[in-house]
Parts: C-alpha cells; structure tokens; sequence
C-alpha cells in the first residue's frame, strides 16, 4: 500500500478539493499520512493569487525532497494552470496537473513512477468547463462544500478567471444530495458553502440555470446539520432577499464576508468592480438593521495602481465609519496577464506596506469593538479540536472567536454561551448557559 500526502494552499475551495481527491486514493488502497511521514506520492494544491503563493510552492517540493528524496512529486491546481512550464522546471517536480486534469490523477499517472522528465497535463482553460463536485471532509471541524466554480467577472488584479475558467455550478439537488450524505456521517455540525464567486451560483453548461436563494432556501431543510456558513459574496450579488432570509432563515449564520477592495468610486472604477461603494454601504445597513449582532468581514486591496494619497483616504474613512468587523488586507501585487499591470502610476512597495499597516490597525480596532459590542449576549459555540495550553476553541454563529478551558466532551460539539470578557489574545471569554456547564474563563 502506498502512502501519499497531501499540502493544501490557499482558499477554502481548495482544501475541499484536496480532501476530495484523498479519498479518491483511499478508495484505490493507498494511506493517507502527514507530509512528514515519508511518503511515496506527495500532491501539493497550489494557489496563485499573489506572488507569495508562488514562492510557497517552490519552498514546499524543497521540504518534501528533503524528508523523501525518492517521493513522487506531483503539483496540481491554480498555480500548476497558470505556470506549468516554470513548475515543471522545479528541480524535483515529476508532474503538473492543471485545473481539470487534478481530478483525473490517478487515471493519468497510474504507477506514480519517476520518470526521466517531467509530466505536464495541463490543457487551455477554455476547456475547463466541467464542475468537479467536491467537500471537505475528516480533516477540521467544519466541512467546505463547493458549490461554484470559476468566474465570468473580469477584475483588473485578478488571475482566478485564468485559472479556473468560466463560472459553473454544482446543481441543488446535487447539492442537497452531498449536504444529506455529510449529515450521514454524524459527525459534522457545520457546512462553509465554498466557491470562487459563490453568489453567481447557478449557470450549467454556460446556461444560468438556478438561483443561489433557491440553493440556501434548500439547504435550510436539511435534517442532521446544524448551521450553515456562506464563505463569501459579491456585494452586488448579495440581493436583499438574500440578506432577508438568512436572517429569518433557521440554520444560516448571521455572517457575512463581503469584498469590497476599495472605499474609492474611482480605484473601483479602475478595478473593473460591478458596484460603487454606496452599494457597499447600503448592503451593510440592511444587513445590520435585520441583524444587529450580525458579523460583516470586508476584503480590501491597498496599493491598486492610480491609488494616491487621496483614494487611500476614502478608503480608510470609509471603511472606519462602516459597522463592520474585521478586514481581510492584500497588498496589491502584479500578476501576469492582468488589465492592472498597464493602469499608472503604480504605488511603491514601501507606501503599499505601510497603507497595509494602517489597515490592519484599523481591522483590530474594529474587530475589538465588534466583540467588545457583544459582551453579555448569549451564542452557540461549535467547540474544535484546537486544543492549546489547556484551552479549547471555537466560532459563535457570528465569527466571534471563543476560548474555554478544554473539556473533552465538548469538542465538535456546540454549547449555548454567554460572552463574559475578551481577553488580550483578542478572545471571547465564556460562562456556559445549558446544563451540563464547561469550567468558565480560560
Ligand atoms: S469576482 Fe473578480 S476578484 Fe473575484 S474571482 Fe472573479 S475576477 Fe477574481
């Protein structure tokens, strides 16, 4: 029996993928292990939406030729789609697989034998027009299901069109049927819906065939999973009706991870982005008013090409008189074959440094009083297997982060809380509210 590791990079999208690809090899006989454990076979899932993710992957064959020098190496994904020629040039690589090609591994590499050169499966995107049903699963608390695949929209700093094709969609019924089989295993009390523009949910075979409310009205029946998460949405698709039923709904979470990339009409503009921040603004009104203690994550670029002094600034004021609470920063970087890179002036790596600081700042000013706002009112925890220095945690319905003083009875499972503190580390404190309570402060 061979053994094969697994090394995932980037998004939620691609660790569903990874995870659905291990149990293909599991179903063929061979042994999962860590990539520690001197595998025969290592798969590395690689992603490319900034530079660094490039380097990752170099850095990742290097480890692996070092702990099993005779290990076959295959690279599979964003990155692989994107660069296979320069993957394929990495000392040690013995195979690329682009993006339709990495659910066909096994058929394409049966003996996993080295070979003298390296081998490339990697066909134009344009191709790539097949949904390849995935979800996570035995390898965290909560499961990814992806739903959405690729994207039709054509930002101007974003290679993720070129690297996973055109947007299609799982069907619901198929989606139901997956949702249904996760709860059979009875282990798994949360699903992340996952997908590249997860709100252009719907289009089959090029044709726009079903509606994302329609999948979460769906799925807000099914018996055996307790709550639902939506990783993240466009703001211009996250309609009302959206926000509306999440907050009546009985199982979706009152969290909303929102990307923005830019407080300035003009830097928007610029980004080839399908709204104007007064759209922004209004969608976290309404969120907020139908959902007060609901939780809103923004992503935001700094250092897009044409961002002065003055559009940095909208930015921050922007952001810093949204209620929201957290951001996610990415420092702007080039990507090949991006509208971006002919958009001047380009901004300084030191100026894009330090608006990323800023912004960070801000983020942890917003996220502290966000859980500050939220001392004294009563949630649901779903408590992980993330047990450090004594502590267990674990994400209330609305993204606030918990610790508690580790009890193994209550790992994987979810438990009413009060939020009493936060403490430093930026964690919420808890006494218990149900029956059988969990010792209190951490
Ligand atoms: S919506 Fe824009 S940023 Fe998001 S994946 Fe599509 S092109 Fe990229």
């Amino acid at each position: 029996m061979k053994k094969v590791a697994f090394y995932t990079l980037g998004c939620k999208l691609n660790y569903s993928e990874t995870s659905t690809i291990a149990r293909q090899f599991e179903q063929r006989g061979f042994q999962k292990v860590e990539f520690q454990e001197t595998p025969d076979i290592y798969i590395i899932n690689t992603c490319s939406v900034t530079e660094n993710a490039d380097k990752k992957c170099r850095k990742l064959v290097k480890e692996a030729q070092r702990i099993a020098p005779n290990a076959y190496i295959a690279i599979v994904g964003c990155y692989a789609q994107l660069k296979p020629e320069a993957i394929a040039n990495i000392e040690g690589v013995d195979a690329v697989l682009g993006a339709a090609e990495k659910f066909m591994l096994l058929d394409l590499i049966p003996t996993f034998e080295k070979q003298s050169t390296t081998q490339v499966f990697n066909q134009p995107i344009e191709n790539s027009t097949t949904f390849h049903h995935s979800y996570s699963y035995g390898d965290r608390t909560r499961t990814f299901l992806k739903v959405q695949d690729g994207c039709n929209y054509n930002c101007a700093f974003c290679t993720i069109p070129l690297a996973r094709g055109e947007s299609r969609s799982d069907s619901i019924a198929h989606i139901i049927a997956s949702a249904k089989e996760i709860a059979k295993q009875g282990d798994i009390k949360e699903i992340v819906l996952t997908g590249v523009n997860t709100g252009d949910f719907g289009i089959q075979q090029g044709r726009r065939k079903e509606r994302f409310i329609d999948l979460i009205k769906a799925l807000d029946e099914v018996e055996g999973i307790e709550r639902f998460r939506i990783s993240s949405i466009e703001p211009n698709l996250l309609s009302n009706e959206i926000i509306e039923f999440v907050a009546q709904s009985k199982k979706f979470v009152p969290h909303f991870h929102i990307p923005l990339q830019s407080g300035s009409n003009h830097i928007l503009k610029l980004m080839n982005r399908r709204y104007e921040r007064e759209l922004y603004a209004e969608r976290v009104q309404t969120i907020k008013k139908l959902m007060p203690q609901a939780c809103i994550g923004v992503d935001v670029i700094v250092g897009f090409p044409a961002e002065g002094e003055h559009e940095f600034l909208e930015t921050y004021e922007f952001l810093n008189q949204l209620d929201i609470a957290y951001l996610h920063v990415f420092t702007y970087s080039e990507r090949p074959n991006t509208r971006a890179l002919e958009i001047k002036p380009s901004v300084s790596p030191a100026l894009r440094n330090e608006r990323s600081s800023q912004l960070h700042i801000l983020s942890d000013k917003k996220k502290r009083y966000f859980y500050e706002k939220n001392i004294g009112n009563t949630f649901h925890v779903l408590f992980e297997n993330d047990i450090d220095e004594g502590n267990m945690h674990g994400f209330t319905e609305n993204y606030i982060r918990v610790t508690a003083k580790y009890d193994p009875l209550a790992i994987n499972d979810i438990r009413q809380v009060r939020i009493t503190d936060i403490n430093p580390k930026m964690l919420a404190e808890v006494e218990e509210i149900a029956n059988n309570p969990i010792v209190h402060h951490a």
